[in-house]
């Protein structure tokens, strides 16, 4: 991320009396703000929640500043009302507006992040729910039987959340209550009583003390800055970095912590009831749509203290924010990768200059990004370089697979299966990590080679055979699992290639038949309570080995986790992705991490067919500083980031030749600035997806360059055409 000037000022005056002209900002994609007029006997101030018409609804917008007078006076229409609630704040403004400029967004899409739930603003009205009936037809469509398994359980639940949580449209559940399959009942929402956060004090080991410390001194001077806390895993961040929200809490001033994926926090959500000794609020896509409303107003209210969230606990409307924690600020899920596409570590840093508030990044692998950072002075670095409690760093090794391969049609090296006998001799777990959800990536016909793909993305269709089905992990389609190939009708010719989670615990079940195994990947884990479940399973030794994919690889801290292996280390290193070495060391980093964390030491296996690469060479050596100077050396020569920019333009469209087209036009009316070159159109790697065909480019820039303003010129050069839609992404993350 670079700076751009913030456009912190809203020009003009901040009260509006009657009948003058205000421009009110409307959570739509496609808006910037549109000019009302003040009605009679109102007052606005900018930052008020208003009601105003848009064609014939109501919608709840923002004042956003002085109208900006295009609109004849006599074609403007008035504001509704002014919703009785505080005005969303200045730097709330402000940074909607910073976060628009900064990813070429529109406005009013940005606002709907923060607007995520529009109606709680307005007041409550009576409302109603829904229960199942008593009365169950055998027929049921599909997507009847899923609301019946939703409602099972006997709570009352608006038809907004039955249909969200059943993954079924508002028309089927209306369907039900209309053919009364579902009965209507009065919905309560109390907000629970709210309970206040007593922190407890720690003892800290001297390298944490010195760290907490420092994060107190950058939360109690209230002014920007920039801390990153990097210590290997297990080396107490956590702990320390709840330090600096207890400071927050003592200044009486409200703590964001964000994390990457909010199913893995069940553990983190344990220690902070043991610290806090209340929890804090939660803020993902999963809650309810009472629970979101409720969080918003509490935080909006400054009730709620603590907010631990995904990315978009961003965008919400802080009363009295006083530090942001980003856990694992490597982590690529941070980037937003549809509509407004944003990066939330980067977007954090962005607030905290425009709301002065101090940032907290934390990483045992920071990213190459926050390392030169660092190295240039503009981040403070916080170093923890020990295990807390004497435990050791785990010893990493390699296992060649061109010496020890596997047994035919089997995934686990001699090596492996040897590590895992003696681990579980010793009473202590196992974690399989391979990044790759299903039974086999592939499936082809040992007649005829037809390879099966899914229709709508140049994809092949996974197959999961816990479910008995063919599924293609970029769009959803899924199909179940034919008996003859589709192409020559041969039965029972169907091959499946290579291995995913679900195949690893086949061939576990058969060597270990009686360890006791678990598959975690996000397809077998269904929401955070399923997490918890499993977390707790191995938590309790329940579990002796543990097969998952990444979401196995983060934060967890399981004290009889011995051995670690990785069963395809080489995985994330094919395909031209401009940060595929980095990304691999980090994950497997963490991976590793898992091991060893308590008394017992720990070790890691990482199954390769290339030793000799850099990555691994760093892994095993556990040369982290060597690894990042080498990766930072080959994105300085080529101005890659951090050292250059990028912004990737992605052309898509049902019609291939109307997408090419437009990329075309793209590629002609590109800006010739000094420091900016601009590369393709190519077809993408995912070259259809979704029934899209997709043309890339890729703006490239020296850092001087201000390239949201060399974008803007640009894209007023051409339009484009219906039927095709240009995403633009400023500092990709993804390649495809
Ligand atoms: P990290 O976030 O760096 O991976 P954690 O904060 O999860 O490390 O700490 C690892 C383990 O050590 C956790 O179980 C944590 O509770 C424990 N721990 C770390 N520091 C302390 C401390 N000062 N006092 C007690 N337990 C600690
Ligand atoms: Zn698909």
């Amino acid at each position: 991320m670079h700076a751009v000037a913030a456009t912190t000022s809203v020009p003009g005056p901040t009260v509006f009396p009657p009948g003058t002209r205000v421009a009110v900002l409307l959570p739509l994609p496609l808006a910037g703000a549109y000019d009302y007029v003040v009605p009679e006997e109102t007052v606005l101030t900018a930052g008020d929640f208003v009601q105003v018409p848009l064609g014939p609804r109501q919608m709840v917008g923002v004042v956003w500043g002085r109208g900006q007078g295009d609109v004849a006076a006599e074609k403007l229409r008035a504001v509704a009302q002014r919703l009785d609630v505080a005005p969303l704040p200045p730097a709330s403004r402000a940074f909607i507006d910073w976060v628009a400029n900064y990813t070429l967004a529109a406005p009013g899409a940005v606002l709907r992040l923060a607007l995520s739930v529009p109606d709680a603003i307005v007041p409550d009205g009576p409302r109603t729910g829904f229960v199942l009936a008593e009365m169950s037809p055998q027929k049921l469509t599909a997507a009847r039987q899923r609301v019946r398994a939703v409602m099972a359980d006997g709570a009352i639940r608006a038809a907004a959340d039955i249909a969200r949580f059943a993954e079924v449209s508002s028309g089927v559940v209306r369907g039900m209550a209309d053919s009364g399959l579902l009965l209507e009942k009065p919905l309560f929402r109390t907000p629970p009583p709210h309970q206040p956060l007593v922190p407890k004090a720690v003892a800290l080991s001297p390298a944490q003390a010195t760290a907490a410390a420092e994060l107190r001194a950058r939360v109690q001077e209230s002014a920007f800055s920039v801390s990153v806390l990097d210590g290997v895993t297990g080396s107490g961040k956590t702990e320390v970095y709840l330090e600096a929200v207890t400071a927050a809490l003592q200044q009486g001033r409200q703590a964001l912590v964000l994390v990457p994926e909010i199913s893995l926090t069940a553990q983190w959500l344990d220690r902070f009831r043991a610290r806090f000794g209340a929890d804090p609020a939660e803020w993902h896509s999963e809650l309810s749509q009472a629970k979101r409303r409720e969080t918003w107003r509490a935080v909006a209210q400054g009730r709620a203290q603590v907010v631990v969230g995904a990315r978009s606990a961003l965008f919400l409307p802080y009363a009295n924010l006083g530090v942001v924690i980003v856990d694992e600020e490597h982590d690529s899920s941070y980037k937003q990768e549809e509509g407004v596409i944003y990066n939330a570590r980067d977007m954090a840093v962005a607030l905290g200059h425009i709301a002065h508030l101090p940032i907290v990044l934390v990483s045992a692998t920071p990213s190459l990004e926050t390392v030169v950072n660092v190295e240039q002075g503009r981040y403070r670095l916080l170093h923890l370089p020990e295990r807390h409690a004497d435990a050791q760093m785990p010893a990493i090794a390699a296992v060649d697979m061109r010496k020890a391969p596997p047994a035919r049609g089997r995934w686990l090296s001699p090596v492996v299966i040897d590590a895992i006998t003696q681990t579980l001799a010793e009473k202590s777990q196992v974690m399989l990590f391979l990044n790759r959800r299903g039974y086999a990536p592939l499936t082809l016909c040992r007649t005829c080679g037809h390879r099966l793909q899914c229709p709508n993305c140049q994809a092949w269709l996974v197959e999961h055979r816990y479910t008995g089905r063919l599924e293609c992990h970029h769009c959803g389609h899924s199909i179940p699992m034919p008996r003859a190939c589709p192409s020559c009708h041969t039965e029972d010719s169907l091959a499946a290639c290579g291995p995913g989670v679900e195949r690893i615990a086949e061939e576990v079940a058969q060597l270990f038949p009686d360890a006791r195994a678990a598959v975690m990947a996000s397809d077998t884990i269904r929401g955070p309570a399923d997490a918890t479940a499993m977390v707790r399973a191995v938590t309790e030794h329940k579990v002796d080995i543990l097969i998952g994919t990444q979401i196995v690889a983060k934060g967890h801290h399981f004290p009889l986790l011995t051995l670690v292996a990785v069963v395809d280390a080489d995985l994330g290193l094919g395909g031209g992705d401009l940060r595929a070495s980095e990304r691999t060391y980090q994950l497997l980093s963490q991976v590793a991490g898992r091991a060893g964390r308590a008394e017992r030491p720990g070790h890691v296996l990482l199954q390769t067919y290339m030793p000799e690469h850099p990555v691994m060479e760093a892994l095993l050596a556990d040369d982290r500083a060597g690894f990042l100077q080498r990766e930072s050396e080959e994105r300085r020569a080529g101005t890659w980031p951090p050292f250059g920019r990028l912004v990737a333009l992605i052309v898509s469209g049902p019609n291939a030749q109307r997408a090419e087209g437009y990329a075309r036009d793209l590629a002609r009316t590109a800006p010739h600035e000094e420091g900016v070159r601009v590369l393709g159109p190519a077809p993408a790697p995912l070259a259809l997806l979704r029934g899209r065909h997709r043309f890339r480019l890729l703006l490239r820039a020296q850092r001087a360059v201000n390239v949201q303003a060399v974008m803007r010129a640009w894209l007023k050069r051409s339009t484009c055409p219906n039927g095709v839609r240009l995403q633009v992404d400023v500092d990709p993350y993804s390649f495809f």
